[in-house]
Parts: C-alpha cells; sequence; structure tokens
C-alpha cells in the first residue's frame, strides 16, 4: 500500500507484548533479491519505469530500504481482528522523505515473521522511483503486463466500483501485484 497521508508524526516504537518480534529486515530484502525474485522484481520496475516515464532509482533495494526511515507501529485492531500486519510508504527517495510504516502482528492472530519481510520488501518497491513513488495502481498495471495473455485471463485487474475510496481502491491494486510478486518471492 501506498498512501500520500503524512499526518503520522510520531514515531513510536512501542513493544506491544504479544506481537510478533520484527525480523532484521534489511537482511530479509537482500535475501529476497535473489534468483527469480530478484529477476521478476527487476522486470517489474523495468515495466512501471517505462509505463510511468519516471525512471528506477539506481539504489538497490537494501539501499532505498536503508535510506528510509522506518516506523514500526503497533497492532491495528484487537487481538484476533482480521486488520492485522500491513504497511504503507510515503514520501520519497528523492527528497529524502521516504517512510516505511510497518504494522505489528499479534503473536495470536499469524506466526510468521517472515511476512514482516514481505511487506518491508512491498514498500520499498513502491520507493523505488528516482523521483516519488510507484503507486500500487500502476504497480499492478505493470505487473499485469509482464503476464501472458493466459496467465492475464486468470488474473484479471481489479475493477473497483467508480465510488470506491482511494484507500480501498489502492489497497485492491496493493493485493493484486502482491499476490503476483509473492509467486516469484517466497
Ligand atoms: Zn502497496
Amino acid at each position: 500500500m501506498i498512501t500520500t497521508t503524512t499526518t503520522r508524526s510520531s514515531f513510536l516504537s512501542v513493544e506491544p507484548q504479544n506481537s510478533i518480534p520484527i525480523p532484521d529486515l534489511k537482511k530479509g530484502i537482500e535475501d529476497e533479491m535473489k534468483g527469480d525474485c530478484a529477476k521478476y522484481v527487476n522486470q517489474l520496475l523495468d515495466a512501471v519505469a517505462k509505463n510511468t516515464r519516471v525512471d528506477r532509482s539506481k539504489l538497490t533495494l537494501s539501499d532505498i530500504f536503508s535510506q528510509s526511515k522506518l516506523n514500526i507501529l503497533p497492532p491495528r485492531g484487537r487481538p484476533g481482528s482480521i486488520r492485522i500486519g500491513g504497511g504503507e510508504a510515503t514520501g520519497s527517495i528523492s527528497a529524502g522523505t521516504a517512510t516505511i510504516n510497518i504494522y505489528q502482528m499479534y503473536q495470536s492472530v499469524f506466526d510468521l515473521q517472515h511476512l514482516y519481510v514481505l511487506q518491508a520488501f512491498h514498500e520499498t518497491i513502491h520507493l523505488s522511483a528516482s523521483s516519488g513513488a510507484y503507486t500500487d495502481e500502476q504497480l499492478a498495471n505493470a505487473a499485469f503486463g509482464l503476464l501472458t495473455p493466459e496467465e492475464q485471463k486468470k488474473n484479471k485487474l481489479p475493477n473497483p466500483p467508480a465510488n470506491a475510496s482511494a484507500y480501498d481502491r489502492a489497497d485492491a491494486f496493493s493485493h493484486y501485484w502482491d499476490g503476483l510478486l509473492t509467486t516469484h518471492c517466497k
């Protein structure tokens, strides 16, 4: 998910009890950028750069992650809530304002520490633009374009209703390209 709202200002380092600890996200991103996953992400970023005419940053994903401000935020909702984890990217590397928010997950809801890595990876891809950031819709369109015609029939782009909120719209596209990303990046 990417959001342009920058109202969240305070850095929260709360470690709520009962939440899953955050692993080494930078190392996690470096581990993802190997083999088929690296190949796919490079194709995706080349495609989104071409479509949007916004060049990719020349930095590696690891560097982009390192140059972003990381906020680890407390879990959303109550334990057992279905709104688990997630994250947001705001700002941009070029402006020095890149920020990644990662929401902690409750231990009772999920027990997959690795999901934090995939979330950080997703947000870092948003910030891999030489100026601004790539949106979920732009990344979804690029991911769709990389599929074969057969695959495109099985993985149709989301078609959110015209009255969908900006958040719900972004959420639909976010899930779409994230699903394709995780067929290559485990
Ligand atoms: Zn996203």
